[in-house]
């Protein structure tokens, strides 16, 4: 099964948390890297929806990050103790790769589908950059 979907998450991973939204470096080339890659780029937070997308308007009402970039980004709308892939339309879990930097979301079973982030709360960072070629790797394209 192609991976198609890629959802990441928000705090730590993205910026550092919903209430100072500071971009995590590397966030412009990361995202516009994650449109090229993928069909589809899902926000799976535990944040509420209003204030993840107050957070997203925050980056580009800033200019750090360019509303293009932020503008598909849709909310997973979901319950229970695990961020469980079932829950974003339109894919099977198959076909997602999860970016977080908590693995206590990930739902058993789905393992698989995570790759792993360091936590983020400031300071300089290559992590994004990191992630990218993990992606890469997934997807089966080899590193340049
Ligand atoms: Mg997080």
């Amino acid at each position: 099964m192609p991976l198609r979907v890629l959802a990441l998450d928000l705090e730590r991973t993205l910026i550092s948390d919903a209430n100072s939204v500071a971009p995590r470096p590397g966030l412009v080339k990361f995202l516009a890297f994650c449109h090229d890659r993928f069909e589809r780029v899902v926000l799976f937070t535990t944040v509420e929806e209003a204030d993840a997308q107050s957070a997203l308007d925050q980056l580009v009402d800033r200019g750090q990050v360019p509303a293009e970039l932020l503008a598909p980004l849709k909310c997973v709308t979901w319950t229970g103790e695990y961020k469980d892939l079932g829950f974003i339309a339109d894919a099977v879990p198959e076909d997602v790769l999860l970016v977080d930097d908590d693995g206590g979301w990930v739902r058993p079973g789905q393992r698989d589908q995570w790759v792993a982030i360091a936590p983020w709360d400031g300071g300089p960072d290559r992590e994004l950059l990191r992630v990218q070629q993990v992606l890469l790797e997934r997807l089966g394209v080899s590193p340049i």
